[in-house]
């Protein structure tokens, strides 16, 4: 039996040992007593519990990844210390994805994502070489907007030449962009397009008052939204964006859509932080004067909402974004909390494949993982199942980068594997750079929730 220790005081002497071997170490002191403290909440409240290490998906695939740990508050504290003037910042945090899993994970509430971003946004501004093939490969990725209104202005000439393999080939060997991925088709008209020939917001309204007369409520002035489609649902898949708009008239919402960029998702996860600025006050501006005249803002991709929601206030400090981020919502999420959606549905019958549902990295980090599965539960004429809470691994533009590839398809297979044993052979998911790895991996054509909700209430 140990004795009980009566007198308190540290044993100087005392040497630690480890528990295997018994062999003398010395501790790292990770944060020193001297430090000066950071005030953002949560900032200094880690406790070196690890569990943001053992559910980041990057560091169970790759052991030379150090961890968010490490890439959150460990470098933190070494930049805080006197010795930090000379600290860098270690490049793997490129190897981070940008999954934000472990701001999730944390119970701490350190807002580890921010600290990523920022030392990602401080590593590429200072240590990066602006004339690398890295430097220009991440740049063309992180602003794919500018590449899909090239792409969009000649669709078919583009949709044949990218895939191509001879151009698959060079974009490789020269960008360092995998070849192993085939690029997802250009739409050839996109969805501002769509909605410009289709009468734009006048139509909108003149829509979502003949529904609000269907359901006995026409003078309901409150129903405004401010669309924020994303680049992919405009250039990409405007059918997702189309079905936003139909389920939101349905239930008498008048729609705008404004002017917008990039929500700044792939900048963050490649450190351009002054690209995503560029874009997040393009966006913070137009959106602002809709939510001073009462509108929500709606998304149809999660990270879009993710950015605009959080990532936004943790990095910026723009005019109107305070109001702008707490008035956005997720397009289902919306539904759900403001109409009798489940309700609708309960009534409603649907012809449409059984669905492998995949919930996203960043639709879970906002609460929103089991939405789909629960939606469309007792919808008539369709099955959900949840294919489970790993991760699809292509974070955006990370699967897109050649030496990222096979991270990227390693941290899928948990993914792939359960598709491949759930009975529907049709994906489901909100993130659309998701979607692109739930098809790449199993073949599978992929859908959007706004696209089940539109063929069981509307088609
Ligand atoms: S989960 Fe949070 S508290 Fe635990 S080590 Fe990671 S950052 Fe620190
Ligand atoms: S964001 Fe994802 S990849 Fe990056 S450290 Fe956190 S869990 Fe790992």
């Amino acid at each position: 039996m140990s004795e009980r220790v009566e007198d308190s005081t540290v044993d100087e002497s005392f040497e630690p040992t480890q528990p295997n071997t018994g062999e003398s170490y010395e501790p790292v002191q990770v944060f020193p007593d001297d430090q000066t403290m950071d005030l953002r909440p949560g900032a200094d409240s880690c406790t070196k519990c690890s569990t943001c290490d053992t559910n980041c998906p990057v560091a169970a695939v790759d052991d030379e990844f150090p961890g968010p740990k490490f890439q959150g508050p460990e470098q933190w504290r070494l930049k805080q210390t006197d010795e930090g003037e000379e600290y860098t910042i270690d490049d793997s945090v490129m190897d981070c994805s940008n999954c934000m899993r472990c701001d999730d994970a944390c119970p701490s509430g350190v807002p580890l994502s921010q600290m990523h971003n920022e030392a990602r946004g401080e590593y590429v501004e200072t240590e990066m070489s602006k004339f690398s093939r890295t430097y220009w490969r991440n740049r063309l990725l992180a602003n794919y907007r500018t590449s899909a209104k090239v792409g969009t202005a000649v669709p078919r000439l583009a949709n044949a030449v990218l895939n191509n393999s001879a151009v698959q080939w060079i974009n490789e060997t020269v960008l360092g962009i995998t070849s192993e991925r085939e690029f997802p088709d250009f739409a050839t008209q996109t969805f501002r397009e769509w909605w410009a020939d289709r009468g734009g917001a006048a139509a909108s309204r003149e829509n979502a008052r003949e529904s609000r007369e269907r359901m006995g409520d026409p003078a309901d002035a409150d129903k405004q939204v401010a669309y924020f489609h994303g680049c992919y649902s405009n250039y990409n898949t405007p059918e997702v964006a189309k079905a936003m708009v139909r389920n939101f008239e349905y239930f008498g919402y008048e729609i705008v859509v404004p002017e917008q960029r990039c929500s700044g998702t792939p900048m963050f996860a490649n450190g351009m932080l002054s690209d995503a600025r560029r874009d997040a006050e393009v966006n913070v501006s137009s959106f602002s004067d809709l939510v001073d005249q009462g509108y929500d803002a709606i998304c149809s991709c999660t990270s879009c909402s993710m950015a605009i929601r959080q990532e936004y206030p943790e990095l910026f400090d723009i005019d109107g974004l305070d109001d702008v981020s707490t008035h956005t919502y997720e397009a289902v999420e919306y539904l759900r909390a403001f109409e009798d959606l489940e309700g609708e549905l309960a009534d409603a019958t649907v012809e449409f494949p059984d669905l492998a549902y995949h919930a996203p990295c960043h639709g879970r980090n906002q609460g929103l993982e089991r939405q789909a599965v629960e939606l469309f539960r007792e919808l008539d004429g369709v099955e959900v199942e949840d294919v489970g809470k790993s991760c699809s691994g292509i974070s955006g533009t990370y699967g897109w980068k050649a030496e990222k590839y096979e991270t990227s398809m390693k941290i899928g297979e948990e993914m792939f594997e359960h598709m491949d044993h759930a009975e529907p052979e049709t994906g489901l998911t909100e993130c659309p750079t998701c979607s692109m790895q739930m098809e790449h991996g199993s073949g599978y054509e992929i859908r959007h929730p706004l696209e089940v909700v539109e063929a069981a209430l509307i088609e």
